[in-house]
């Protein structure tokens, strides 16, 4: 999961280009692409949440500019920015409600300070939204048209593309796959943040498997990660990975069970809209493709999804990781950004 982006030379660029801007937490991502979604320029720059919102749109804007400058841009050849954040949100408004990682920004109607801040129209959607949209487009689901996204992190984001069109939803909740309900007993888990049962992001986060993994060592399991319980330190998702590459039969145990749910969430999925590819992106890829534990993973969600979906479709359907790893979400708001200019 590189940080920096391949870049193309401008003298390769077709026109017209679009920014992409995709605000964290932590760090705002911020690209200038070409017309077939190549990066020309990108920078990260720090969100410094506390300090509100107004003063980090206007350095965003600021940088898209010198990106422009820095490869030769002229103004009139960026028609339209992208805009991906942290819901929840109200899209019709273009408006940030309460998103948990950004307690400074709430009710901060963000698409318009951006379009005034660059001069440009901007497209507003959720940062898993966006993502899914980036691996659609030049990402790992390139060649298809429709597909979902589990974004596995601290929570579970998704994004789903239905014949090319994201689906946002009437509350600007939709393709919300990490609240698809995956346990129905009346002592499933928790969701971590909006307090219903048994949703998948109750699973299959990351702090959902940290926390799967402490009360298990606190129910007395044997585990090389009760040494960090001993010494006082947390169990992160991280922790789990590395115990699992050693053999840690806790940890593989837990792997399993996460890839299990997310089996689940998979099929429930598949069986609405049957996209031919489901990608998993975000942080927690337990290696990914080319680690063992990465591997496994990806086979215990396949099998769980082919035990539970017909044939035909499971022989139809791919789950790949994702390929674009952190720069997904500012690559695909600029894709957005691309279809709306395009009307398409
Ligand atoms: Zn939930």
């Amino acid at each position: 999961m590189s940080d920096e982006p391949p870049k193309l030379p401008i003298g390769e660029a077709k026109f017209p280009y679009f920014y992409g801007v995709d605000v964290g937490g932590t760090n705002i991502k911020i690209g200038l692409l070409d017309d077939l979604g190549r990066t020309l320029a990108f920078r990260s720059i720090a969100t410094k949440e506390a300090e509100g919102p107004e003063q980090a749109i206007r350095r965003s804007a600021e940088t898209c500019r010198q990106l422009a400058s820095e490869v030769g841009a002229r103004p009139q050849d960026i028609p339209r920015a992208g805009l991906g954040a942290p819901g929840p949100m109200c899209l019709k408004r273009g408006l940030l409600l309460n998103p948990v990682n950004l307690p400074n920004w709430h009710n901060f109607r963000i698409q318009d300070a951006l379009a005034n801040a660059l001069q440009v129209p901007v497209s507003f959607v959720n940062d898993a939204n966006a993502a899914a949209y980036g691996e659609f487009w030049v990402g790992t689901g390139e060649q298809y048209d429709s597909l979902a996204l589990y974004t596995l992190g601290t929570g579970v984001g998704g994004g789903v593309i239905v014949e090319g069109k994201l689906i946002n939803g009437m509350n600007s909740f939709g393709s919300e796959l990490g609240h698809a309900i995956v346990d129905s007993r009346a002592d499933a888990r928790l969701c971590v943040w909006g307090g219903g049962r048994g949703h998948l992001e109750a699973y299959s986060s990351a702090s959902a498997v940290a926390a799967r993994a402490s009360e298990r060592v606190l129910d007395g399991a044997t585990s090389s990660l009760r040494k960090l319980l001993d010494q006082d330190k947390a169990i992160t998702s991280k922790d789990v990975y590395l115990a699992a590459l050693e053999g840690d039969g806790l940890a593989l145990e837990i792997i399993d069970e996460t890839a299990f749910y997310l089996g689940i969430g998979i099929t429930g999925t598949v069986h609405t809209i049957d996209p031919g590819i489901i990608v998993l992106g975000g942080a927690m890829d337990f290696g990914g493709s080319t680690c063992p534990i990465g591997q496994r993973f990806l086979r215990a969600i396949v099998s769980e999804f082919h035990r539970r979906t017909f044939p035909n479709v499971a022989s139809g359907t791919r789950i790949e990781f994702a390929t674009l790893g952190g720069n997904a979400g500012y690559i695909g708001a600029a894709g957005i950004a691309h279809s709306d200019f395009h009307g398409k």
